[in-house]
């Protein structure tokens, strides 16, 4: 079958990381690894913008695209888009959103929705329909049959065992890799090699989406892969990659036996760095330039409030640490809606004292799948389905002071800390290039693009915005929830209806 992996443009109102960063599509190359007996073909429109193109010169049987929750309406868009093309061409949702709330992807333009990693699952389900077998034998599948009405077939874990896994089929975006970098990494190629998390912090779903069970690949399949990349900086994704000793110290003599030379962005806990100076400086030596940490917070009782397990004083320990070893933070910290000018002087005062320089300040954002959304989802200052709004950088929380205000005192902690020249000398380490190259400029010019954003963003807020992040594209005429199984095969459930939740 011809099958089209498709990564959404960003909405309209995600403010952000779109301007200093664009990294592979790696969910959609694991996805294409398995899809060898098909023709695959992966159209990334953050770096193209031609998916006309792709319906017409491709001819796609199959199209399938991921997105958190900030994109759920840009995918929506594209399959409204490719109905209205060919009603025929059979849609698939997947991703994070849509494994921990399907029935956002309960539209007419959408066939079926797949729950939980879609490495096997697509492979299955692509077979399946191949063959004109009936889709109800595939476990992980969700179809939708009404407006926030879905039909489920039988559950399964969110991931088969992690090396398990083939290796992402980076082939797909040989045409479109020199597109893709990481502020100033350039190439850089991204690696995951844990899924899921050992903490509990409650604004987070990464724990949650796979049942509570992180998934870890061996030190033998982590280097199997590195011995594939030619690139030098490699940007592991894991929401947590320094965790567990032994495995970091036999994945450091592999590194060490095949003579790997690259250069390593990867995240971590504070208190993992503040309690294990030792492997930070092994790593230093095998090439760990720069380690994410979700700092949070200043304040004890923040962390606290976010069921962190950690406290400030880990958070200052780990920077030292880093900086001891020429290792740059890049750190993220989460402003509550409740912060007045108070507390942002606080949070800047906590960026200077540690020399901070790359730092990514996210407003509490209640995503579903994590604890504080259940407890605040009532509070929500936008509707649910303005998905654009939840890119954790609006504010949809009430706040304490004006939109403006709080958007400019973001604006401004942001400015302080990045947009100093001297500053960023005498604070960064060994990721800052010289400021006479092309990168420097990129990224600062990128940040201004930010800056722009968050000066408007108040006004994104307005009825009329939030209209905009509303909008999921035009209903294609020919279709509707009755007639959308025609060309998909049920047959073990011919009354679908009845099942519906
Ligand atoms: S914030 Fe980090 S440490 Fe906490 S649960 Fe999420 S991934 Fe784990």
């Amino acid at each position: 079958m011809r099958v089209l992996l498709v990564r959404p443009p960003v909405s309209e109102f995600t403010i952000g990381l779109k301007h200093i960063m664009i990294c592979e599509p790696l969910e959609l190359e694991y996805i294409g690894a398995l899809l060898n007996n098909h023709e695959v073909k992966i159209c990334d429109l953050l770096v193209e913008n031609n998916f006309e193109e792709y319906l017409s010169e491709f001819q796609p049987e199959i199209i399938a695209s991921s997105a958190y929750k900030a994109g759920t309406n840009e995918v929506i868009k594209l399959f409204r888009k490719a109905k209205t093309y060919n009603p025929d061409i059979i849609t698939v949702a997947g991703g994070v959103h849509a494994t921990l709330v399907p029935e956002d992807y309960a539209d007419v333009s959408v066939d079926i929705i797949g729950i939980g990693d879609g490495t096997f699952l697509m492979k299955e389900l692509v077979d399946c329909i191949a063959l004109g077998e009936s889709l109800w034998q595939v476990a992980g599948l969700a179809f939708p049959v009404a407006e926030k009405k879905l039909v489920f077939t039988e559950k399964k874990p969110y991931m088969p065992k992690a090396d398990s896994l083939p290796l992402p089929n980076r082939d797909l975006i040989k045409h479109i890799q020199h597109k893709y970098y990481y502020l100033m990494h350039q190439p850089v190629v991204t690696m995951k090699t844990t899924w899921g998390c050992w903490y509990r912090c409650n604004f987070c779903f990464t724990w949650k989406i796979t049942d509570g069970l992180p998934y870890s690949r061996s030190p033998e399949s982590i280097v199997q892969e590195l011995l594939t990349i030619e690139a030098e900086d490699i940007y592991i994704v894991d929401d947590i990659f320094l965790i567990n000793k032994t495995r970091l110290r036999k994945l450091a003599d592999l590194i060490k036996e095949h003579q790997i030379q690259k250069k390593y962005l990867v995240y971590a806990r504070a208190d993992f760095i503040a309690e294990n100076e030792d492997i930070i400086a092994e790593w230093a030596n095998l090439g760990l330039v720069a380690v994410f940490i979700g700092l949070e917070a200043a304040l004890d009782e923040e962390l606290e409030a976010m069921n962190k397990e950690c406290d400030v004083s880990h958070n200052t320990r780990a920077i030292d640490i880093l900086r001891k070893y020429k290792i740059d933070t890049y750190g993220s910290l989460i402003p509550d809606a409740h912060y007045t000018q108070k507390d942002w002087e606080r949070l800047w005062k906590f960026i200077k004292d540690n020399q901070l320089y790359y730092v990514n300040i996210s407003p509490m954002t209640p995503l579903p799948g994590a604890e504080t959304y259940a407890q605040q989802k009532h509070l929500l200052t936008v509707p649910e389905d303005a998905h654009g709004f939840f890119d954790l950088s609006h504010i949809i929380l009430p706040t304490k002071t004006s939109l403006k205000t709080y958007y400019r005192q973001l604006l401004k902690t942001y400015s302080k800390t990045i947009l100093n020249i001297y500053r960023a000398n005498q604070v960064t380490q060994r990721t800052l290039p010289s400021v006479w190259t092309w990168k420097y400029w990129k990224v600062i010019w990128g940040t201004l693009k930010i800056g722009w954003q968050f000066w408007n963003a108040h006004k994104h807020h307005s009825p009329k915005g939030i209209a905009k992040a509303q909008y999921k594209g035009e209903v294609p005429l020919s279709l509707s929830f009755e007639n959308k199984f025609e060309h998909i095969s049920f047959q073990q459930n011919t009354n679908l209806s009845k099942n519906a939740v």
